[in-house]
């Protein structure tokens, strides 16, 4: 670690390094000096971030969806302004990572229909009551009276001894589980990880498990504290063209039907099955818990818009002095949830937070890094994925192509939702404690006074929700900070409920637009601090590890080991 000063005399190192500059040239021909922009640190301001974000969550980028007008127009803003930074192209002579994708739509607003073992028909709409779709990758797919069977949480997690499976043939059934996992539930921190949500409490988890399974449904039962979001936002992120990677078995290995369904009608369905839900979240808490089968089955017919389309990563280097085969990588997603057309009045959805501000950041870091007289000794990566609304898609594209070998890829940072309500003393870390990069992080927070804090929201399994899990998995040491709460003038309270007031009212929403209120100098000290830690690592020959017990860590050793 270079320094430990604080941000005062840093800002000052930099400006007298400017200043020398300047006065050389002054001295030597006594011509009126022109105004020299800012460099390294200093051209991290509110301007060049408001400046990119507002290009970004304009109506004129439609949202900024996969395969659209949008992406072209935003794929060719990062590239023209890497480039005109000064940056070269990240693979090979391209700034573009072609991402093949496929879009499944469904557009018969397919009901679900559960038949009771006395004949009655309870018909569940789409999407007030349920939202159902398919990820097999054809023209319709049917699912016909399929025997419903309660499996709790549906999780199968033998390094932690449990498994809701355990004894139940599930083969053609539908199976109805709960959402986050029993350590929320339970608030144990023994179990799981307590209230801090696993990779198990997750929906993508859940499904692909069913799926292992080889149940031909499978459904979640939304509820919002576990689930940490409202109806509201499955309703608009699971409707509409889903994206997926082009699947070699077009998908037939997964369920034939995945879905999310209401508390309420939820609780309908047990009633009618002659069961309570309370009970069964009751049960479902304990390793002890044994599947139940519901006397219902579901059918639906789902019918599909299947296109297939080429997304792109954008990705930019500025080559190392020394080690440029050592890589430190600084991500951010640049797609958003595009427009909705059947949509009354404003269905532009802008995602001017989620993620135009984390996607200007990156740009504006690249253009502080690019013009340092001095380079880094390793290379500095910058890369904007796509498709991460749909799924990380992506990030887990690249992580499964990598352009720079995940081994030589030393650590990285993502940005995804910058704040705007001003400067805090914290710096939330999702997932700190899991990696040696905190150290880094630590060390530049007390350079600006400030202070680290872990994620006061784990029960949502942010570390598992964007774009550095998809490395993460895979080993490469990966830190996500998420600006702050504890706002210098106002305190937490307020950082708080700014942070709420965003959830709740704007975010996957077409009101998540930029506003001339925002306040971004708290994101421009959190741009700052993140450029610093890559500087460091970038001139340092130190490789950051995985902490003992974290659940990438073996993997990472495998990866070093070039196994
Ligand atoms: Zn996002």
């Amino acid at each position: 670690m270079k320094s430990l000063l604080p941000l005062i005399f840093l800002v000052l190192t930099a400006c007298s390094e400017q200043g020398n500059q300047v006065q050389n040239t002054s001295s030597e021909n006594d011509q009126p000096t022109e105004k020299l922009s800012p460099l390294g640190i200093d051209a991290i301001t509110t301007d060049s971030l408001t400046g990119h974000i507002k290009v970004l969550a304009s109506d004129e980028f439609e949202g900024r969806a996969p395969g659209t007008v949008g992406e072209e127009k935003t794929i060719n803003y990062l590239a023209e302004n890497f480039k005109k930074a000064g940056l070269q192209p990240g693979n090979g002579d391209s700034y573009f990572q072609k991402v093949p994708l496929t879009s499944v739509e469904a557009v018969n607003q397919p009901a679900l229909t559960i038949q009771s073992s006395e004949g009655e028909a309870i018909v569940l709409n789409y999407p007030s009551d349920q939202v159902i779709w398919t990820r097999h990758q054809t023209e319709q797919v049917t699912l016909n009276d399929s025997q419903l069977v309660f499996v709790g949480y549906g999780i199968n997690a033998p390094e932690r001894n449990w498994n809701d499976y355990d004894g139940v043939d599930v083969k053609g059934k539908t199976v109805v589980m709960l959402v986050n996992d029993p350590g929320y539930a339970t608030q144990n921190p023994e179990l799981f990880n307590g209230n801090a949500m696993t990779y198990y409490g997750r929906w993508d988890y859940k499904f692909d498990e069913a799926a292992r399974q080889g149940a031909a449904g499978a459904i979640i039962i939304h509820d919002t504290l576990p689930a940490a979001y409202p109806w509201s936002t499955v309703s608009s992120s699971w409707t509409g063209p889903k994206f997926d990677i082009i699947r070699e078995d077009k998908g037939e290995s997964l369920s034939i039907m995945e879905s999310w369904i209401t508390k309420d009608n939820a609780k309908l369905l047990f009633s009618k099955s002659g069961l309570d839900l309370d009970a069964m979240y009751e049960a479902a808490k304990s390793a002890d818990f044994k599947a139940v089968e519901m006397n219902l089955k579901a059918s639906a017919t789902i019918q599909n818009k299947v296109a297939n389309v080429e997304s792109n990563n954008v990705i930019a280097i500025l080559p190392g002095s020394k080690y440029p085969d050592e890589v430190f990588l600084y991500m951010a997603h640049w797609d958003h949830l595009g427009k909705d057309p059947s949509k009354e009045g404003d269905n532009i959805f802008n995602g001017a937070l989620d993620n135009a501000s984390g996607t200007a950041g990156l740009l504006t870091m690249a253009e502080a890094f690019a013009s340092l007289p001095e380079k880094p000794e390793r290379s500095i990566v910058f890369m904007a994925v796509t498709a991460e609304e749909q799924g990380l898609l992506g990030s887990a594209h690249y992580a499964a192509n990598p352009v720079y070998p995940l081994a030589n890829t030393v650590a990285g940072l993502n940005m995804d939702v910058l704040k705007n309500f001003g400067r805090t003393n914290d710096l939330v870390v999702i997932g700190l404690g899991m990696s040696q990069l905190d150290g880094y992080l630590e060390a530049k927070a007390k350079s600006q006074n400030r202070y680290l804090k872990p994620d006061a929201e784990a029960q949502k399994g942010y570390y598992y929700r964007s774009d550095h899990f998809e490395l993460a998995k895979l080993g490469v040491p990966m830190i996500y900070p998420k600006g702050g709460y504890d706002h210098v003038e106002k305190g937490f309270e307020y950082g708080m409920a700014k942070a709420k007031e965003y959830t709740d009212n704007h975010y996957h929403g077409p009101s998540d637009e930029y506003n001339e209120s925002w306040d971004m100098t708290g994101s421009v000290q959190d741009l700052q601090l993140y450029f610093m830690v890559g500087q460091d690592i970038a001139n340092s020959q130190d490789w950051p590890e995985w902490n003992e017990g974290a659940e990438f860590k073996a993997a990472r050793d495998a990866q070093r080991a070039g196994k």
